[in-house]
């Protein structure tokens, strides 16, 4: 969208007038806040009430219509209290059950009264029957439903038939009108929105219901296909906005880059390289990167960073390194300082735990321009500190972030850089499938580190129920005392932070039994961080063998010669985060082992991560299961909050339709802007900024 270009008005969506406190509540519980949310309110199957089958012919197994007479019905008591009635229609005799009934049900039951019934028949000992049918008295003609008749998702106290009339009503009333241009949509050869709705709301009986069930038929696929262009359209403009900004143009000067290579006692790979020159070309840009850097665990994502940090400092601008958690932080801190302190740049750690004078040093030297890279958490950026020259963030694990954080981040850039913005390398450890990084991660550019530096020998994966401890203990001595160092992760408690500490203490008080001719650290999220940071680099001595830990070491540390892991009730544990913690071993050419210790019996779902844990090494392999297993939902969590997630599409199954919206979005921004209004105000509403603006 061109800045500067007026907002047309905005059509709202017509609100729920007219009805009764209670309903607008049950609605708001699925959802809909406007008539245009009955409208995507989809269903979730059909019943057929188009036939009606002669009780004889009837199938069983699914919900049939058959219309008989009453031939008697009784109220019985064995084996519990209920109504039976036996209707009739000259091919055969069919027994209604109810075992919720009102008296006047029985009434309304008289012998020759003719009842249509809708409901699932079983064969039992008398002949078929019916239990709780929906059914209606019939007098007279009453022809079959035309279409389908959709089954929604409802709650307590909104009834199927009077959500099916606000649904018809909504679809009255408002513009159902096609947001895509005809030239849009006739490649695409797509059914339109208006009749891909109607259909979908009342679908013909002829139609294949195997394609309507799974979604595949094209009213569908169109619904689904406008879904992901708005989440294209959305996210490209969050990505174009952030953009239009002015930032410092870094020229590739490459000498302190080069020092730094010629110091690093290995040469880059491949995918670093084909990174670091996606990124370096970025930099040079005078509008702010936003680049995602993803690589599996121990692809070396701190070196290209690093690198990338040189030409923002050759430039005589400063730079942001951050991470979520104090440990992260630090370990960034001291190999940024080991790297970079002789070629004569200045690092500064900015931690929650300095002491306040020192604190209010470090600050003011970032704040005058002395420090030229300054490293510390999130958190601490977000708050206090204020640079001089700010030129490049870069965002360690920035998965964990949503896309409003990532617009946040930048809101104190403009503050601290007057309009012009600092340029934006985030990377995560947690591969993102591409269909994912299409979706969610589509306002950023993404650059992949697909190898791992050479002479890595894969971590072997081991599964040990719990009942085998004692050889696990047996391996841990062997490792240490052979001169290796070993992590020891505590079971994850999500219950209870108290609890989990408890258990991390009781753990570590009973391996120093264990072990008492090792030294045993321990390190957990409550420990102060000055504490942390001591048993950390106590540990990178190797000070100590064996460490005790906590979840806390998922991210990001990276002690080489810890060659042995044991992960503790391991089926409590999400995949991802299994992966995570694999890779803080296997990091020298050394073999490394990853022990997952499991409690019987397992549940089917944590057979199956382990299998897939112990069968797979790559961390892209690992997350496309999780996404398959979780959905992008979870996968996203909270983090995410502020993006709508998909409702109908499938990121595995709707590639095609994905990539087809990402396509038309670019053509749509460029050549129909007023278009892409229309598109996102449907489907967004009043939720998207760019529509508010
Ligand atoms: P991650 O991508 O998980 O952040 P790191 O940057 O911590 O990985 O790198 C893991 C380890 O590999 C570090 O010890 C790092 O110094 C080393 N490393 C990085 N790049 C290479 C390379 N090209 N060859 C050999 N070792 C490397
Ligand atoms: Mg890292």
């Amino acid at each position: 969208m061109p800045r500067g270009t007026a907002p047309s008005p905005i059509t709202h969506h017509p609100s729920l007038s007219g009805l009764s406190n209670s309903t607008l509540t049950r609605l708001a519980k699925l959802g809909i806040a406007s008539k245009f949310d009955l409208v995507l309110h989809l269903p979730l199957r059909y019943d057929d009430e188009t036939r009606l089958y002669p009780i004889s012919e009837a199938p069983a197994g699914h919900a049939v219509l058959v219309e008989g007479k009453v031939v008697k019905s009784d109220i019985k008591y064995r084996p519990r209290r209920q109504l039976v009635c036996h209707i009739e229609d000259g091919s055969g005799v069919l027994t209604l059950r109810f075992f919720n009934f009102y008296l006047s049900q029985m009434k309304q039951f008289a012998p020759g009264t003719r009842l249509r019934v809708f409901g699932e028949i079983r064969h039992g000992f008398f002949g078929p029957e019916m239990v709780h049918p929906r059914y209606r008295v019939v007098h007279g003609e009453l022809p079959v439903s035309q279409s389908l008749t959709p089954v929604y998702p409802t709650t307590a106290g909104l009834a199927q038939d009077a959500l099916r009339r606000l649904i018809e009503r909504a679809l009255a009333d408002c513009d159902l009108t096609d947001t895509l241009p005809e030239a849009l949509l006739a490649p695409l050869r797509l059914p339109l929105f208006r009749e891909s709705v109607s259909f979908l709301h009342n679908p013909p009986p002829d139609v294949a219901q195997g394609e309507l069930q799974e979604r595949r038929h094209p009213a569908w696929r169109r619904i689904k296909f406008d879904e992901l262009l708005a989440q294209q359209l959305s996210m490209r403009l969050h990505y174009k906005r952030r953009r239009a900004a002015g930032a410092p143009a870094l020229k590739i000067r490459g000498t302190l880059a080069r020092a730094l290579l010629g110091q690093l006692p290995f040469e880059l790979t491949r995918a670093q390289r084909k990174a670091l020159a996606q990124i370096q070309h970025d930099l040079s840009r005078p509008y702010p990167m936003q680049r995602l850097l993803q690589g599996d665990v121990g692809s070396g994502k701190t070196a290209v960073a690093a690198l990338a940090a040189l030409q923002s400092v050759e430039n005589g601008r400063q730079v942001a390194v951050m991470a979520p958690t104090e440990i992260l932080a630090e370990q960034h801190y001291h190999k940024f300082e080991a790297w970079l302190a002789n070629l004569g740049v200045d690092v500064t750690w900015l931690s929650g735990g300095l002491r306040k004078q020192d604190k209010q040093q470090a600050l003011a030297k970032v704040a005058a321009g002395k420090a030229m890279i300054a490293v510390g958490t999130h958190a601490l950026f977000q708050e206090e500190v204020r640079f001089h020259n700010l030129a490049l963030a870069i965002i360690d694990e920035q998965h964990r972030f949503g896309v409003h954080q990532r617009l946040a981040l930048r809101m104190k850039g403009t503050q601290t850089n007057m309009g012009a913005q600092p340029h934006q390398l985030m990377m995560s450890a947690t591969p993102i499938p591409r269909t994912l990084a299409m979706s969610y991660y589509a306002d950023l550019d993404v650059s992949v580190i697909d190898e791992l530096p050479p002479g890595r020998t894969p971590v072997a994966t081991k599964l040990v129920s719990e009942a085998r401890r004692d050889e696990v203990i047996r391996r841990i001595r062997d490792a240490c005392v052979a001169g290796s160092q070993a992590y020891w992760v505590c079971p994850l408690i999500e219950e209870s932070e108290a609890l989990q500490l408890k258990t991390a203490l009781d753990t570590y008080e009973g391996l120093r039994n264990t072990f008492p001719e090792l030294e045993v650290g321990l390190v957990h999220g409550r420990l102060r961080s000055e504490d942390k940071a001591r048993v950390m680099r106590a540990f990178q001595d190797g000070a100590i063998q064996l460490l005790v830990a906590t979840t806390v070491i998922e991210v990001g540390v990276d002690v080489p010669n810890a060659t042995l892991m044991v992960i503790e009730h391991a089926e409590r544990m999400g995949l991802s985060q299994l992966h995570q913690l694999r890779g803080r071993v296997g990091r020298s050419a050394d073999r490394s082992t990853c022990i997952l210790l499991y409690q019987n019996p397992l549940t089917e779902a944590a057979r199956e991560r382990l299998k897939i844990i112990f069968e797979n090494h790559d961390g892209f392999e690992v997350a496309r299961h999780d996404l398959r297993l979780r959905g992008p939902g979870e996968l996203l969590g909270a983090r995410q909050s502020g993006v709508p997630l998909l409702r109908f599409a499938d990121l595995s199954s709707d590639v095609d339709l994905l990539e087809a919206a990402r396509n038309v979005a670019e053509t749509m921004l460029r050549e129909h802007p007023a278009a892409v209004r229309a598109h996102l105000a449907r489907w967004l509403g009043e939720r998207h900024e760019y529509l508010k603006v």
